[in-house]
């Protein structure tokens, strides 16, 4: 039977690589989008479109879709990974990187889910995943842009569940825990780092990327009368 087509943004390292991995295994074609092209490339995907789109850009980001369904027909996921987390204290921490988290994080997110849902709910069928965060769910020190952005997700993927649940399109949200990826490394303040990387230590352990692909996948493969609404999952000694 052919698959259809799954949309992974942010592909080009971490959850959303993991992710592509696990989608073209399971037969789908893919788009996959993020800055970094030449990441998206290596992965070596079979039926993968890789596509250099910086998801601020929501009209770069319609293009890539409406290429890959020309190929593939509609859109049946799409998945909210791409995302940038920035840790600073608020009193002290550049505001620009707040405006960088709610670009990526909320406004593009919102954007995706504009350029797909409209066709889904012409075709009673469609899964969005919104990637959002533990910290969609409660708070941890220097935290609170991007916390922000997180409980934004979260919202808006409860939201939007609501008002599309009538067409049979399905909005999820997953919530990881502390992930090994390079989302880190963005972070300026070296101390932060190293209390993250301690905290991190501290647990014995943090979750790998796969961890989380292989939920996204489970939660994609049920059903379409089914919709897996919100996972959270985290290492088992996180707090
Ligand atoms: P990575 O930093 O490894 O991956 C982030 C991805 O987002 C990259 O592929 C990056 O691609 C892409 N991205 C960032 N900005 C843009 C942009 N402007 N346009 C297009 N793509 C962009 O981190 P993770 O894999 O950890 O993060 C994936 C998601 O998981 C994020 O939403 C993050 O908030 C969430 N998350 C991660 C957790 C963790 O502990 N790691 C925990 C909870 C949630 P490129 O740079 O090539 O554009």
């Amino acid at each position: 039977m052919t698959k259809s087509l799954v949309v992974i943004t942010g592909a080009s390292s971490g959850i959303g690589a993991a992710m592509a991995q696990h989608f073209a295994a399971a037969g789908h074609p893919l788009l996959l989008v993020a800055r970094r092209v030449e990441k998206l490339q290596a992965l070596k995907l079979p039926n993968a479109l890789c596509r250099q789109v910086d998801m601020t850009d929501a009209v770069a980001f319609q293009a890539a879709v409406k290429e890959a369904e020309a190929a593939h027909g509609p859109v049946d996921c799409l998945i909210n990974n791409a995302g940038l987390m920035l840790l600073g204290q608020i009193d002290t921490q550049d505001p620009m990187e707040w405006q960088r988290m709610y670009d990526i994080n909320v406004l593009a997110l919102l954007n995706a889910m504009q350029a797909v849902l409209a066709d889904m709910k012409i075709r009673n069928a469609g899964t969005i995943i919104n990637v959002s965060s533990i910290a969609g769910k409660k708070s941890f020190p220097n935290h609170a842009a991007y916390v922000g952005t997180k409980f934004a997700v979260s919202a808006i993927s409860e939201n939007v569940r609501e008002e599309v649940a009538d067409s049979n399109v399905r909005i999820m949200s997953i919530c990881p825990g502390a992930v090994e990826t390079e989302l880190l490394s963005h972070t300026t303040s070296q101390e932060i780092i190293e209390g993250y990387e301690d905290w991190k230590e501290s647990m014995g352990g943090i979750l790998a990327a796969d961890d989380i692909a292989r939920t996204a996948a489970f939660m994609y493969a049920q059903p379409q009368g089914v919709n897996i609404r919100d996972v959270v999952i985290t290492a088992t000694r996180q707090q």
